[in-house]
């Protein structure tokens, strides 16, 4: 490696080496930036790196390479955009694959709503066009912002760009207070190929599609270049308002348009799921004369007053689904099968393929899931692809669909070799040597180590700095593996975070002094870690990695502890099966057995427990707040819903009761504030009667809530 020798202790062939290694890395780099809105490396490292290769280029200028970075790339962008917060979430979608997953839709719709068969439920049906989502703020009739969607939450100021885009107005025919309409910014394939062909002719990079193309027009920091990209923008939905735009989605839709923007023609009001699907058919037939990507069809509850009694789940909302187009399929070699060590130590083998064009993108991996799935036995023990496992150096059919991980479809028997023998799985881990273990009833095989196996390590780290959890800026997860391994300065587990800054002040070198950092970019690190030393107490549960505990159910958990002392006072107790505390988690709604399990055993006493302990004395974890804490009479209660509700399903009542702020459990205990009795209510009704606990039927509970 060439990599850590100065630039004057450089040899001639060292030099030639260092070079193109560093044209490939710069030239990289700068695509991710630019290309899929992934940098994979910071802006410090990357100025490093040019300013290295200047270096070797001014002393060796006869290893210059042709497409030397020197001449292609300007610097990254040095400052990013501002970061807006939504005012009202930008939700993703669920996905369905298949006609069933529509019709499953369609009933979790009706129950929810407590609606028969034959109860009409109208749909608005649109294309799922392949770009980049947008939300357009306007004030009193005018622009004010426009914003990415970022995480759905917080989303970056690109005001300036939106401005250049033709298809979005600045000033509406109506002065209404706040307007915020959502779209897709995109490009048309023919303003693709014209863009592509023109950044060719100048020797800039070309843009692997549409839709990377759109991302890197939007986001440029000079709005001079985004003017220059031929960018559409089409509404399809809309943030907060101050008055509504209609009764239904298709009569919103046609609002926009009246307004001024533009909207898909191919959006079309369906009289039932059955209708939407035969739309679905038809607009996959001329999916390819549309002259701009989709990847799939959106299908909407079309009453916007049914929209709002559904709600959302946690990250989508219940009344749309994505319909997504079918995969496409390659046939390729498997030339090995890795195994990759995860976060809760699961082993998971990948295959190695001869690359390979799968729907337009080259694919190189492929996941096997688990050892039966290579096996071809499902999670069930059932037989899957008719009994073919799969071997290395096999013939096996790839495929993808929308945005997933490739998977292999089929083997090909045929082509298998006679000598070839079927995979054994490793008994130890790859990674640590450790033995494997295999739950009762769970396909996935362990390395038993937990934190003491390096690869679960790094990767719980990986995930503690990623962008859902406590994302440092400067510190993803390339960084993660530097430090980890660094001698001087490790990085072992999440508290040496928070620790770096003083253990740097007493090491003999410093880290503003060492290779690949200056004293900007050390400060700017300590300064990014300090920044996120406060944490809101559900980001911060999911931060820990713990197996089973995502965004959804540390969402639940900080919700109904509401503080971090609460809930790990509860989760100490809870540890004796036999306790209230135990019950008390398990009764949470959304929350099994399963889930708490893997709690308890993070939180017993040991080296995870201490780890999390030591970790917290360094931050400050914020109440949760619950939703609407507005004086309502439910905010901070605990609910039990019991019996038959015959006025609304009760997942719309729970819902219901949790935009109040309320915690809806699963039993009755000395908790509980308030039981809701339909008719049919048996023992908890007697429970809440013991321990004197309010109780309201339906009616009463609706009036309660001002129905
Ligand atoms: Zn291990």
């Amino acid at each position: 490696m060439t990599d850590n020798i100065a630039v004057d202790d450089l040899s001639e062939d060292m030099a030639r080496d260092e070079l193109t290694r560093l044209s490939d890395l710069l030239n990289k780099a700068n695509k991710a930036y630019h290309g899929d809105d992934s940098p994979i490396m910071t802006d410090a490292e990357f100025d490093f790196l040019k300013k290295r290769n200047l270096e070797i280029e001014l002393k060796f200028p006869q290893y210059k390479k042709p497409d030397s970075p020197t001449e292609k790339i300007g610097s990254l962008p040095s400052e990013k955009f501002s970061k807006i917060k939504h005012s009202k979430k930008m939700f993703s979608l669920a996905n369905a694959f298949e006609n069933s997953d529509l019709y499953d839709f369609d009933e979790q719709v009706r129950r929810f709503l407590n609606l028969g068969h034959s109860d009409p439920l109208e749909y608005t049906v649109e294309p799922k066009i392949d770009g980049l989502s947008l939300s357009l703020r306007y004030e009193k009739g005018e622009l004010a912002f426009a914003v990415t969607r970022g995480d759905g939450t917080t989303g970056e100021n690109v005001t300036a760009n939106a401005l250049k885009i033709k298809d979005i107005p600045i000033n509406l025919p109506i002065q209404t207070e706040i307007l915020e309409v959502r779209g897709e910014v995109y490009m048309e394939h023919k303003d693709f190929e014209i863009l592509n062909n023109y950044q060719e002719s100048l020797g800039r990079k070309v843009f692997a599609n549409p839709r990377n193309a759109a991302a890197g027009s939007l986001r440029q920091l000079d709005a001079a270049i985004t003017a220059e990209r031929p960018l559409k923008f089409l509404a399809y939905a809309w943030g907060e308002l101050t008055e509504p735009l209609d009764t239904t989605q298709f009569g919103a839709i046609q609002r926009l348009k009246n307004l001024g923007f533009k909207t898909n023609s191919h959006t079309k009001l369906c009289q039932n799921i059955d209708e939407a699907l035969t739309h679905y058919e038809e607009l996959s037939k001329i999916r390819s004369e549309l002259g701009y990507d989709i990847d799939g069809i959106v299908y909407k509850v079309d009453s916007l007053d049914l929209q709002s009694r559904l709600g959302h789940r946690s990250t989508t909302p219940r009344w749309a689904i994505a319909h997504k187009f079918p995969a496409e399929y390659s046939w390729t070699k498997l030339m090995a099968i890795d195994i990759q060590v995860g976060r809760t130590g699961a082993l998971s083998p990948v295959a190695r393929l001869s690359p390979v064009t799968v729907g337009g993108v080259v694919v190189s991996n492929a996941t096997l899931h688990n050892q039966d799935y290579i096996a071809a036995r499902d999670n069930y023990g059932k037989e899957i692809r008719s009994g073919k496992d799969i071997r290395v150096n096999d013939w096996v059919e790839v495929y993808r669909a929308g945005d997933v991980i490739p998977k292999i479809s089929d083997v090909d028997i045929t082509r298998r070799l006679s000598d070839s023998i079927a995979y054994r799985f490793p008994s130890n881990c790859p990674e640590c040597g450790s033995a494997v273990v295999r739950d009762e009833g769970d396909a996935v095989i362990r390395c038993a180590a937990g934190i003491n196996c390096p690869a679960q390590a790094i990767e719980k780290l990986k995930h503690f700095v990623a962008r859902k959890a406590f994302d440092i800026e400067g510190l993803g997860a390339r960084q993660i593996e530097l430090f980890f391994a660094d001698e001087i300065l490790p990085i072992k587990e999440p508290v040496d975070i928070f620790t770096l800054e003083f253990r740097d002040q007493n090491n003999f070198t410093k880290l503003k002094d060492r290779h690949g950092f200056g004293k900007k970019s050390a400060e700017n690190l300590f300064d990014a870690i300090k920044e996120k030393k406060t944490i809101e107490f559900s980001r911060f549960l999911f931060s820990l990695g713990i197996r089973h505990v995502g965004e959804n159910v540390s969402k639940l958990l900080a919700r109904h502890f509401l503080t971090w002392s609460e809930f790990i006072s509860s989760i100490s107790l809870a540890q004796n099966r036999e306790s209230q505390e135990y019950f008390d988690l398990v009764a949470i709604d959304g929350i099994g057995t399963i889930v708490v399990n893997s709690l308890l055993s993070a939180f017993e006493i040991g080296k995870e427990r201490n780890s999390i302990e030591k970790l917290v004395e360094h931050l400050d974890i914020l109440d949760e707040i619950p939703p609407d804490i507005d004086d309502n009479v439910l905010s901070g209660k605990t609910l039990v819903f019991t019996g038959t509700l015959e006025q609304m399903s009760r997942s719309e009542a729970k819902s219901l009761a949790e935009n109040f702020g309320a915690k809806v459990s699963g039993s009755v205990s000395t908790k509980t504030d308030l039981v809701i009795a339909g008719p049919g209510a048996g023992s908890k009704i007697r429970k809440a009667e013991e321990l004197g606990v309010k109780t309201l039927d339906e009616t009463e509970w609706l009036s309660l809530i001002g129905k």
